[in-house]
């Protein structure tokens, strides 16, 4: 597909959207301009990108995570399935907890990365909701962004804030936040009524080997999430929680891409890391608690 092409179904998928948006800098609602730009009431205007998504920030934000991590972070999820239980599970959760008979649903990611998670999920659960299933990834790393609208053309991606998300009340009916930072005052806000939030969070097993390998300290071995998920349930109406836990084995290339894509292993020291990826494999445990809840009001 050619840029301007992408530049163009991009900015299409959004006019279909664009009552859900509000403008990012004076909150009023948002027009699509001639396929090329977003355009609020007030003239802020926004540009459609020959990539295929939209940046809704309002200031320049730095780059934290690199292109090459996001390129990891995909190859892992698409290519080797290192989450597919988890999307599964997400998936399952939706079907079950989701009106069925809606006759489209609205997805929100909320720290999309490079998109595969949402776009995974949104596959899965689309022929249970009439084929009309949408999902809006946003993160604040435009490189993360920027991958994402590469590879998945089906999901309106846009650089946003999730302190000030470009969305109006209440228009969405999940919001899934996947081992990403929360924002819940938002979350409550951008949910419909009864909407879900889907929050998947680590538990103490989870890339233990990983941990084992790179780290001697105690205290960096071991990890709670008793506080998180205290606070989910202060926010949320609780509906359930569910644990994930499975062992996959990744062959050398596969550990490259986790080890990269992995923020813990950046104090790790280099040698250790160097002495890890000399296996020729591991088996790496992934061990998810994914926290159900329902807004509160
Ligand atoms: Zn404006």
């Amino acid at each position: 597909m050619s840029k301007i092409t992408k530049k163009v179904k991009s900015a299409k998928h959004v006019s279909e959207f664009e009552s859900i948006f509000k403008c990012p800098i004076c909150e009023a609602s948002m027009k699509v301009f001639e396929l090329k730009s977003f355009i609020c009431l007030n003239n802020h205007t926004f540009d459609f990108t020959k990539q295929g998504y939209i940046n809704l920030t309002t200031h320049p934000i730095k780059a934290k995570y690199s292109k090459e991590l996001f390129e990891a972070r995909r190859k892992l999820i698409a290519e080797d399935k290192f989450f597919e239980p988890l999307i599964q599970a997400i998936a399952e959760i939706i079907r079950r907890q989701a009106d069925i008979k809606k006759e489209s649903l609205l997805l929100l990611d909320t720290g999309c990365g490079e998109g595969s998670h949402l776009s995974n999920v949104c596959e899965k659960v689309r022929p249970d909701f009439g084929n009309t299933v949408t999902g809006a990834g946003i993160d604040i790393s435009k490189e993360g962004v920027l991958a994402a609208a590469k590879n998945y053309t089906n999901q309106i991606w846009a650089v946003a804030d999730l302190a000030n998300t470009p969305f109006k009340d209440k228009q969405f009916d999940v919001i899934l936040d996947i081992l990403s930072p929360s924002n819940y005052a938002e979350f409550n806000r951008l949910l419909r009524a009864d909407g879900l939030v889907i929050k998947v969070v680590p538990r103490s097993g989870y890339l233990k080997e990983i941990r084992e390998a790179l780290f001697d300290e105690r205290a960096k071995q071991e990890y709670s999430n008793i506080e998180t998920v205290d606070r989910f349930n202060e926010n949320f109406q609780k509906v359930d929680s569910l644990r994930v836990q499975y062992t996959r084995e990744l062959n050398n290339l596969s550990m490259q891409s986790l080890v990269f894509m992995t923020p813990l292993t950046w104090t790790a020291k280099e040698e250790r890391i160097k002495l890890f990826l000399e296996r020729d494999s591991a088996d790496i445990t992934v061990d998810l608690e994914i926290l159900i809840g329902r807004k509160t009001n």
